[in-house]
């Protein structure tokens, strides 16, 4: 039997740290949505109890470090599932782009392999098991849009009548989202984006409200470390971008575009900045 699993890309929409708790993690405040940029899973089951992990991408962690191999590993201790599985994984997502691919490839393991041994495990436990996985996971196990707070797992559904395109664009160089929260003060932070606010304008399919309200205050730390990001995002907007903004510790600038007609010249535009460029719908 054979299960197959789309696995989205995220943006922030906005994104604002409050402050760093006692347990390391930071508290967080997201509005994060889903764009039609997916991996795709393909989950084939094993009669030996073991995790095989395979992928058309040669630069990611085929063993434990993969997450769609820890999401395998963590429903099958479990529950107790003594088959194994063999997780094919077709990148199509930027890898450690600030687009949550591996974790949006977790909560497709969870959701397919759910499906694949028949276990019946109700969404809310889904998303608690995401979260011993990573952050972002409880968020990528439902998707849609939501206002994530506490370190990012507790969610409050937003209802998103949007219909635009969305420019990705990526430049050739890594960020450590360690790095990036490791040098964030949040002293330091001259404007904080509103969740209510940014909430507010997309339930109310209001664009033009949700381009001004964009907001990440990671932001200032990746552009000062990579002047590049800062070059990008302002292309994004001389080409005719609605709103631009860096997607969680960077590197990729989303960019929004209501009007189909602006697509092609502001795709064609970042192609001279950068060869990882996309031009996707938001999913609602
Ligand atoms: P986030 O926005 O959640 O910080 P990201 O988009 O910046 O995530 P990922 O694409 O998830 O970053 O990759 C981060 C690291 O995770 C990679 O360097 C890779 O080694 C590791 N990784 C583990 N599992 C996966 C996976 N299934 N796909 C991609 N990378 C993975």
């Amino acid at each position: 039997m054979k299960i197959y699993e789309k696995a989205p890309a995220k943006i922030n929409l906005m994104l604002d740290v409050l402050h760093k708790r006692p347990d390391g993690f930071h508290e967080v405040e997201m509005v994060m949505t889903m764009v039609d940029l997916a991996d795709r899973l393909e989950m084939s089951e094993l009669p030996r109890d073991t995790i095989i992990i395979t992928s058309q991408a040669g630069y990611i962690p085929l063993d434990e470090k993969n997450l769609a191999f820890q999401a395998a590993r963590l429903i099958k201790d479990r529950y107790d599932v003594r088959s194994g599985v063999h997780i094919h994984l077709d990148k199509k997502i930027p890898v450690a782009a600030g687009l949550a691919g591996g974790s949006s490839d977790a909560a497709a393991a969870l959701r397919g392999l759910n499906r694949l041994w028949n276990l019946n495990i109700p969404m809310q436990e889904l998303q608690e098991l995401g979260a011993e996985l990573g952050s972002d996971v409880p968020f990528c196990v439902t998707g849609g849009t939501a206002l994530a707070t506490g370190r990012g797992e507790k969610l409050a559904k937003v209802d998103n009548p949007l219909s635009c395109w969305v420019i990705l664009a990526k430049p050739p160089i890594n960020v450590s989202t360690a790095e990036v929260y490791g040098k964030f003060r949040a002293a330091e932070v001259k404007r904080h984006p509103s969740a209510e606010q940014m909430v507010k304008a997309i339930e109310a399919g209001d664009f033009g409200a949700v381009c001004e309200r964009l907001g990440n205050v990671l932001e200032d730390v990746t552009l000062k470390l990579h002047p590049q990001v800062a070059q990008l995002k302002e292309a994004m907007l001389r080409l005719g971008a609605d709103g631009a903004l860096m997607s969680g510790s960077g590197p990729t600038v989303f960019g929004l575009v209501y009007k189909e007609s602006k697509v092609a010249r502001i795709y064609n535009g970042l192609r001279g900045f950068c060869r990882e460029v996309y031009a996707v719908r938001l999913l609602t």
